[in-house]
């Protein structure tokens, strides 16, 4: 399963944040990723990585998509510092990605989970 689904899907809530059209605490924005805090945090951090396009899920993705995903993984340990994770080894974070309704995804617009700090977490 890995067709390209790059059109903003109507009824998907990340795509609205894309668009604007919701609002969201942003956290880092280029042409084709956008970062913003998850509204409903794990973790001291906990932040969402998304492509700007509409990839319903990890099992959507494909060859196509490797330099975006390679990106995206790139970005999130500078983005997790600067959003005030601690240094590795010490510090640190964790990345997440839920695929699927047995992989608990519940927003079916990829998004990369990045959520740090001091334990305790609320879970996690
Ligand atoms: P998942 O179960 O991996 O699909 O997680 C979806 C995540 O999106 C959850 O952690 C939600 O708290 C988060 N979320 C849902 N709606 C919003 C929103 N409007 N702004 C920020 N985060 C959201």
């Amino acid at each position: 399963m890995s067709q390209a689904t790059s059109h903003p899907d109507p009824d998907c809530i990340f795509c609205k944040i894309v668009a604007g059209k919701i609002p969201s605490r942003k956290v880092y924005e280029d042409d084709e990723i956008l970062a913003f805090h998850d509204v409903n945090p794990w973790a001291p951090v906990h932040f969402l990585l998304v492509p700007k396009q509409h990839i319903p899920s990890m099992a959507h993705v494909g060859p196509e998509h490797e330099a975006l995903l390679g990106r995206m993984m790139a970005l999130a340990p500078r983005l997790a510092l600067e959003q005030g994770c601690n240094p590795y080894p010490q510090g640190g974070f964790r990345i997440v990605t839920n695929t699927g309704a047995e992989g608990g995804q519940e927003v079916h617009h990829l998004h990369i989970h990045v959520m740090g700090g001091p334990r305790p977490w609320l879970r996690g």
